[in-house]
């Protein structure tokens, strides 16, 4: 087979599928041919083993002359001007480009719904959400359209979709992938991570993006393992935690009972399993819709109406340009979270809310060190709930953000989580388990994840 017919029979899925499920923002046909037909003249280099694989990205991620939204109207005719350097890895690797996918507004939220480009559809159930912010990533492997997808995760949103749509999906330590060029949401939280079908292919893609770059000064300096050598190893003599706060109140019966099934797999395959306690989970949504707003109210001053995307008409005076291009750029959540994040800043308030959140995020992160001490893993459902509908929770913000008390604590304390897939639902859709390591060691989840596989 040669990488064009390998790029033409997915888009033939993708226009088979999309018009219904709605993962992708923009698609990259022409460019994606033109590529796939220079690699095959030139010829795959074996050892490159993603040479000529078709790869979707997340809208939030920048690429090179081929338009960026964030899923936000601000941005809706943006073309960048250069690279993610995740991008320009995956470049290096000749892997394929076949469009952008879609997210909830600057990946505020949990369920696609606040997409200027409309909602994506759960491909098991098409009146369900896809979860979030990674709803198009996701949902586009789900739907057979691409093997893997690059999405981001400042407090969920690889694991959640990825638990949502039946896939496996994996946020790396916090400085393991250059942010340079992700747009930024929370900076101290936000991660780019892999979204894939089989835990393999995550662990190949995760090799090519990881390692420190000159351009991002929070990427840690330290060597990248090959995330494929954890695979095929023996979870033999492992010791896995189950926080009792995890399995407790609010969360649904099946997924409870999927968890107790993968621990019992674990048992069966030679690891130990202990539950533990992580006091301070209880605490973890307060402090982290702070920290994250916070930094967002910060991080989205640059969308002025002037130096990139969407500027508002009929405007008289500079003072104009901002306050109409952004009431009528930015969508309900983003401004939420503005107002939000430039409160608990703002004198006389930064106090009792952002220093509060972050003393409260270093307990969160004591929480889990201690943990680790003693443990290789953390393991617990990724979610409280499967997928639900579309349209069911987007009115209640509150209740959406208490749905994220599972993911979010893993941001917080900067520590790799993955979502693997762990069977259905009685309504028949996906149920996802989440595994968190310590810092740096998303090896020991990539032998848990494929061991379980
Ligand atoms: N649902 C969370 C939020 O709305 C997480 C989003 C994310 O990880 N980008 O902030």
């Amino acid at each position: 087979i040669t990488v064009r017919q390998l790029v033409e029979a997915t888009f033939e899925q993708i226009e088979a599928k999309d018009e219904k499920i709605n993962a992708f923002v923009t698609l990259n046909k022409a460019a994606a041919l033109e590529k796939a037909d220079a690699l095959d003249a030139k010829g795959i280099d074996e050892a490159t083993i993603l040479a000529g694989i078709p790869l979707a990205i997340k809208d939030n991620i920048v690429t090179k002359g081929l338009r960026t939204t964030a899923s936000s109207h601000i941005l809706d005719n943006f073309e960048p001007v250069y690279n993610a350097t995740v991008m320009d890895k995956l470049d290096a690797k000749d892997t394929i480009t076949v469009g952008k996918t879609n997210l909830d507004e600057f990946a505020m939220g949990g369920s696609t719904e606040t997409s200027y480009f409309g909602v994506t559809r759960n491909p098991w159930q098409l009146d369900k959400v896809p979860g979030g912010s990674s709803g198009g990533s996701a949902a586009a492997v789900a739907a057979g359209e691409v093997i893997a997808a690059l999405g981001t995760d400042t407090g969920g949103s690889i694991r959640q979709p990825a638990a949502f749509n039946g896939i496996f999906g994996i946020k790396p330590t916090y400085g393991r992938v250059s942010r340079w060029g992700l747009m930024a949401f929370g900076s101290s939280l936000d991660q780019i991570g892999v979204l894939s079908r089989s835990v393999k292919d995550s662990a190949l893609v995760l090799n090519a993006i990881s390692g420190q770059d000159a351009h991002d000064g929070t990427s840690i300096d330290t060597a990248v393992p090959d995330f494929t050598a954890a695979l095929g190893q023996s979870v033999k003599g492992m010791k896995i935690a189950v926080p009792k706060e995890y399995m407790g109140e609010g969360i649904d019966p099946d997924i409870v009972a999927a968890v107790k099934a993968a621990i019992a797999t674990f048992e069966k395959l030679g690891a130990t399993v202990d539950e533990v306690t992580l006091p301070y989970t209880k605490y973890a949504v307060p402090a982290y819709y702070i920290i994250a707003s916070s930094e967002a109210s910060s991080n989205l001053q640059r969308y002025d109406g002037i130096r990139y995307g969407f500027r508002a008409k009929d405007v008289h005076s500079l003072d104009d340009v901002y306050i109409k291009s952004r009431s009528e750029g930015f969508g309900d959540e983003v401004k939420r979270r503005i107002m939000l994040g430039t409160f608990s800043l703002s004198a006389g308030y930064y106090d009792a809310y952002f220093k509060k959140a972050a003393q409260v995020r270093t307990l969160i992160k004591q929480d889990f060190e201690k943990i680790f001490e003693t443990h290789d893993l953390i393991l617990g459902p990724t979610t409280p709930t499967p997928a639900y509908g579309i349209g069911e929770k987007i009115t209640d913000p509150v209740t959406m953000y208490l749905n994220d008390i599972l993911t979010i604590p893993a941001n917080l304390a900067g520590i790799p989580a993955a979502s693997m897939p762990a069977g259905f639902s009685k309504a028949g859709l996906p149920i996802g388990v989440q595994l968190m390591a310590k810092t740096l060691n998303e090896t020991a989840i990539f032998t848990a994840a494929d061991a379980f596989e």
